[in-house]
């Protein structure tokens, strides 16, 4: 791994270890073959983000030696945090922008060339982000994304 020492590698790693707990839970001998896969990829997303939200409490931060024994912590500051640096801005991306461009695409058959426009479109609505420069067809944007590219999480 390439990670490095900081909260974002902290609470990425604690992500992929609730996937691992919920691989565990199913991969085991005593279940059956037919049974030994994940109940959907949004579901295993839920394992990480549910694990990596856990890792940010700080009972556990205080256990693991991030945070000092002592500290007293601002509970509201730490619970906004949590609801403004990840949950919130997901809930945008995840079930505006993702939602939208693979329904488009895989249920309603957008036409590839109206793939990119699409998505800019999506991420301006639901994020009210734009394009940093002139963004056409040539590109595709969308499939930079792993979950788009690789590993479809139907979020
Ligand atoms: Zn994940």
């Amino acid at each position: 791994m390439s990670v490095e020492p900081n909260p974002s590698w902290f609470t990425t790693a604690h992500h992929e270890l609730g996937h691992v707990y919920y691989f565990t839970g199913y991969t085991r001998p005593e279940v059956p073959p037919l049974l030994r896969n994940g109940a959907n990829p949004a579901f295993h997303e839920s394992f990480g983000e549910l694990t990596a939200l856990a890792a940010a409490q700080v009972p556990y931060l205080k256990s693991v030696g991030v945070l000092p024994a002592d500290f007293k912590a601002d509970e509201t500051a730490f619970l906004l945090n949590n609801a403004l640096s990840r949950g919130i801005p997901f809930i945008y991306w995840s079930s505006g922008v993702m939602a939208h461009w693979e329904a488009d695409v895989y249920a309603k058959n957008l036409p590839a060339n109206e793939w990119n426009q699409r998505w800019w479109r999506y991420v301006g609505e639901f994020q009210g982000v734009e394009a940093p420069s002139e963004r056409g067809e040539e590109f595709c944007d969308p499939a930079t994304k792993t979950r788009i590219n690789d590993n479809p999480a139907f979020y």
